[in-house]
């Protein structure tokens, strides 16, 4: 047992030993699961339905391991959502090809290679690509030849992550040896019913093509993220919980996952009386990030965009509770408006410059330093990969 965790152990017996003359009994209850070496399903239930002071004495206690363990650094990934055309018809999405209220655009090479400059140059370290998913030729050869313009106007120095959808074996392989080493893909839920309930059951949205991306993608060498939305309509704790432990099995990099926001324009707003009220998704959602964070010490997760458009600060209320990435958008402002997976979404009519001011005073107000030019990789990643060796 090393120091760290010795000094954990006895502080957590100290707090038990305090709290049962007090005889506080949720608190008490979480400071018992906090000193477990592993944790159950109920367990991990248990924390991420904490409401109120019980929820606030918990995310404190994890805001202060997790700087232990993983230390204040957090990344800057520069987000362009370079295109809003799509083939899939998630029932959640905004962008989904049946609505056809939403203005289509696709950015030219020219402007995501001056985004991607931008990034460089303001220190960012790394940039995503992000947009809906098309499996065409003629789209997966101009992202290989981007990917690989991006490395040269960048001198190699930026870090890629990807996050283009369901893509075959050769295509995972193409797009990493042009320069790509992290790949974003959201399983939306690892509970197949609930998967079937937010997609229409056909053959382009098949939860198991799905896990097996998953798999590939880590065959071929990248970093490998997923995640899911928190508060999606028929979604209860024990499922949260669930995808929690999945994210354990099958082993990880890294996470993005944000509340779900009703969007008009899609088959799900149906249920919108059904759903947690917002303010309750946005706090799920950062009990999600925490629990996370105690679970998987050492995988990268983001500040995902979307508690920002429930809270003003809820991106960096995740960076104090569990998360250490965060994103800037940095797609050109004129095309921002119409990458609307959901309503209310933050930031869409600033220009980068302004975005990035804003983060970096954001994220030291959260108590957390930028890790500037870094790429800021999962140290997960690298320990999961040498043990392999
Ligand atoms: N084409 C890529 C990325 C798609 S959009 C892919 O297929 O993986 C990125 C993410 O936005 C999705 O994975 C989904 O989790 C999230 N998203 C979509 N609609 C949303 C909504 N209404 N509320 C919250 N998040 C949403």
């Amino acid at each position: 047992m090393n120091d760290y965790i010795y000094k954990r152990y006895r502080y957590y017996f100290f707090l038990i030993f305090i709290l049962s003359k007090k005889g506080a009994t949720v608190v008490e209850k979480i400071v018992e699961i906090l000193s477990k070496e592993s944790y159950t399903q109920e367990d991990l239930s248990y924390l991420i339905g904490l409401e109120g002071s019980d929820r606030d004495f918990y995310l404190k206690e994890i805001g202060k391991s997790y700087i232990n363990t993983l230390g204040k650094k957090v990344y800057f990934r520069g987000l362009i959502e370079f295109s809003n055309y799509c083939t899939k018809d998630c029932y959640y999405c905004g962008i989904r090809k049946s609505n056809t209220h939403t203005e289509r655009y696709d950015i030219d090479d020219e402007a995501i290679l001056e985004a991607a400059v931008f990034a460089h140059q303001n220190r960012y370290g790394s940039l995503v690509l992000q947009s809906g998913e098309r499996n065409d030729k003629p789209f997966t050869d101009r992202i290989t030849r981007l990917l690989k313009e991006i490395k040269t106007v960048t001198n190699g120095e930026l870090g890629i992550t990807i996050s283009l959808g369901e893509q075959s074996e050769e295509i995972y392989r193409e797009w990493f040896e042009a320069g790509a080493h992290r790949y974003l893909l959201r399983i939306e839920t690892s509970n197949e019913d609930l998967y079937y309930k937010i997609h229409p059951r056909d053959e382009a949205h098949d939860f198991h093509r799905r896990l097996e991306c998953l798999r590939t993608l880590k065959k071929v060498g990248y970093q490998t993220g997923t995640g899911v939305m928190i508060g999606l309509p028929f979604q209860t704790y024990e499922q949260l919980a669930a995808d929690l432990l999945f994210f354990q099995r099958i082993d990880v990099d890294m996470i993005g996952m944000g509340p779900f926001i009703e969007h008009t324009e899609t088959p799900l707003y149906q249920y919108k009386d059904q759903l947690w009220p917002l303010q309750r998704r946005f706090e799920v959602a950062i009990n999600m990030i925490a629990t996370l964070r105690l679970l998987l010490p050492d995988i990268n997760i983001a500040a995902a965009t979307a508690l920002q458009a429930i809270d003003p600060m809820g991106r960096e209320k995740a960076l104090r509770y569990g998360a250490n990435v965060i994103m800037p958008n940095i797609t050109p402002t004129l095309h921002r408006k119409d990458y609307q997976l959901y309503e209310n979404k933050p930031c869409t009519d600033e220009g980068a410059d302004e975005c990035a001011n804003c983060l970096s005073i954001r994220v030291e107000m959260a108590g957390r330093e930028i890790g500037y030019n870094e790429w800021g990789d999962s140290q997960h990643f690298f320990k999961r990969t040498s043990s392999k060796q």
